[in-house]
């Protein structure tokens, strides 16, 4: 079970972002020049876009799957966007934290709450493209969306943009490779914390009443 940390398990964060920010990419790239981060894998009703992997990208279910994992408890939060379930599967992050691995929750903000609320060790961190009117180049930029549907996703992220505050972290996306050195540096940042090293001071302290015992 997840519980405090513990030394040798690995930290949990969640990645959100507005659509078009880039977080996707940028986990891809992650994971690709590190090897101590897992992203974790979602379950989803929505359908299997044509660039994307069954098992890969999402666990593509249907709606009566994702009711029966809500039922058996196996997810740790879900959340319903745009008509459809997303929620991230216990097993996988559990497993990746046990091995050391620091896990990475790719979700959206009110999943980002839930897990907070949940485990409020967790690392909130927040990616944004550098200014509004880039946001919408990149969704325009995109060319897989009707003027429509970009004009949703605006309003959506405007709607996000009223809970960044909630975050530890914001990303300004400007630069891939700068981004993804700098989401590594707050990770390793964070393992650095006092509240994350509680077994090292307790050693420590005990080693030293030890020594100076007797003097
Ligand atoms: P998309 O359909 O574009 O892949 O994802 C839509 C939104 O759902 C994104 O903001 C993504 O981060 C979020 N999302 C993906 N997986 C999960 C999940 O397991 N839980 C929650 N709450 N949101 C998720």
């Amino acid at each position: 079970m997840m519980g405090d940390s513990m030394a040798g398990r690995g930290i949990l964060s969640v990645v959100s972002g507005f659509s078009g920010s880039g977080k996707g990419t940028i986990m891809k790239a992650l994971l690709k020049k590190y090897d101590n981060y897992a992203v974790s894998i979602s379950a989803t009703t929505r359908q299997m876009r044509s660039n994307e992997k069954p098992d890969l990208d999402y666990f593509f279910i249907s709606d009566r799957e994702f009711e029966r994992m809500i039922a058996d408890d196996e997810l740790y939060e879900y959340a319903c966007y745009q008509d459809h379930y997303y929620g991230t599967p216990k097993r996988y992050v559990d497993e990746q934290l046990d091995q050391g691995k620091d896990v990475i929750l790719e979700i959206e903000v009110q999943g980002a709450e839930k897990i907070k609320a949940r485990f409020p060790d967790t690392v909130l961190i927040f990616v944004t493209p550098p200014s509004a009117r880039e946001l919408k180049n990149r969704l325009v930029g995109r060319g897989t969306e009707t003027a429509d549907r970009i004009e949703g996703r605006l309003k959506r992220a405007a709607e996000e943009a009223d809970l960044m505050d909630r975050y530890d972290y914001i990303l300004v996306n400007d630069q891939l490779d700068a981004c993804v050195d700098q989401l590594d540096e707050i990770l390793r940042t964070e393992h650095k914390k006092a509240s994350r090293n509680k077994e090292l001071i307790k050693q420590l302290s005990e080693e030293l009443q030890t020594l100076t015992k007797g003097e």
